[in-house]
């Protein structure tokens, strides 16, 4: 494996992580809140228990379908990304503690528990979920760009779409720009069905296909603003702007940006942490303390400084106290293994015997 691509993917996912487990504690919290809490200088290292939470999870699930979606490629010449994006949501949806027997696309809710992510028990932990994932699973429908399935913007579409864009079906990484902007939509529109709750999750793709292909984010940004459309422009363009001295203040990402609930604001939260950030950990500190969302702006900075500087800029403490850290760096390796390699799935040798054993079910 190329090293820098194979450091820039387990990146992307295992930054994405420790992002979301600094930001996890303070979610909720206001930044006086926080300083009370944490010092002066607010959130400044991992915070026991270090669990990351539904975003890290559900991120993992959407790199499971689409190492699935690049499998069925291979063998047949064809794959719906959006149908098993929602057969792996309905299994996040099954550790959650809800049933899914009924909701099982094909009728056999015994699939629902096969495969290799499911059987992980450090993904069944209940990590205060979105609700509107949680509502629109539970509908048993996938939605999509076209048939929206309800008009939230929430940043739950966003937040687990960084997988669209290192595993476009049949593309190399770097190459596709456009695809992974369209799959990322179709991540979020599964649940998200408002615009911003979709976008914003294109636009992550987009910059993630080429920031871990080599891209800085400020050249990325600048090649793929125009796949969005021009009334997204204005947070997007006002993040990097922000954050082209260096990330910004929470007082600043409050005042410029918002608190991050909505799918536009996260993305720009962590866009403005993350274009001009001088390393990993200065990067994600502003991106988990201001007065918002911080897990998931923590998580979506992770991603993309992840995919920029690589899993060894991560602050090594950090990785060390984050619980399932080794879960996330292994789905990291497979994924980059997937991608670097792309193995033929109807010519599977022993080296990807056990990819095919995990993610081809
Ligand atoms: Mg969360």
């Amino acid at each position: 494996m190329a090293p820098e691509t194979l450091g820039r993917v387990v990146g992307c996912l295992l930054a994405g992580a420790v992002g979301d487990a600094l930001g996890a504690p303070v979610e909720f919290r206001s930044i006086d809140e926080i300083r009370q809490r944490c010092g002066p200088a607010g959130v400044t290292t991992m915070l026991p228990p270090g669990h990351f939470t539904d975003d890290t999870q559900m991120t993992l699930f959407t790199a499971e379908a689409l190492i699935r979606a690049g499998m069925e490629l291979e063998a047949t010449g064809s794959c719906n990304p959006v149908h098993l994006l929602h057969r792996s949501y309905l299994r996040w949806l099954l550790t959650q503690g809800h049933e899914v027997g009924a909701l099982w696309p094909d009728g056999d809710p015994q699939a629902a528990t096969g495969g290799g992510l499911i059987s992980e028990a450090l993904l069944h932990r209940v990590e205060a979920p979105g609700m509107t994932c949680l509502s629109a699973l539970r509908s048993g429908v996938a939605g999509t760009m076209s048939e929206p399935i309800n008009d939230s913007k929430g940043c739950g579409g966003v937040m687990r779409a960084a997988p669209a864009g290192l595993l476009v079906p049949g593309a190399e990484l770097g190459a596709a720009p456009a695809e992974a902007y369209h799959l990322g939509c179709e991540v979020g529109a599964v649940t998200h069905g408002h615009p911003f709750g979709f976008h914003p999750a294109g636009l992550l793709a987009a910059l993630v296909h080429l920031i871990a292909a080599g891209a800085s984010p400020i050249e990325a940004y600048g090649e793929v603003r125009t796949l969005a459309p021009a009334d997204l422009h204005e947070i997007t363009d006002a993040a990097v702007e922000l954050g082209a001295a260096g990330p910004p203040s929470p007082e600043a990402i409050e005042r410029e940006l918002g608190g991050g609930w909505v799918g536009e604001e996260a993305l720009a939260i962590a866009l403005a942490c993350s274009v001009a950030a001088p390393d990993m950990s200065t990067g994600l500190l502003a991106s988990v303390n201001h007065s918002g969302d911080t897990d998931s702006t923590g998580s979506i900075c992770g991603n993309l400084l992840g995919a920029h500087l690589g899993a060894e800029a991560i602050d090594r403490e950090w990785v060390a106290g984050l619980d399932g850290a080794v879960l996330v760096r292994a789905v990291g390796m497979d994924v980059a293994q997937w991608v670097i390699e792309r193995p033929p799935a109807d010519v599977p040798d022993e080296r990807f015997e056990r990819l095919f054993r995990l993610y081809g079910a």
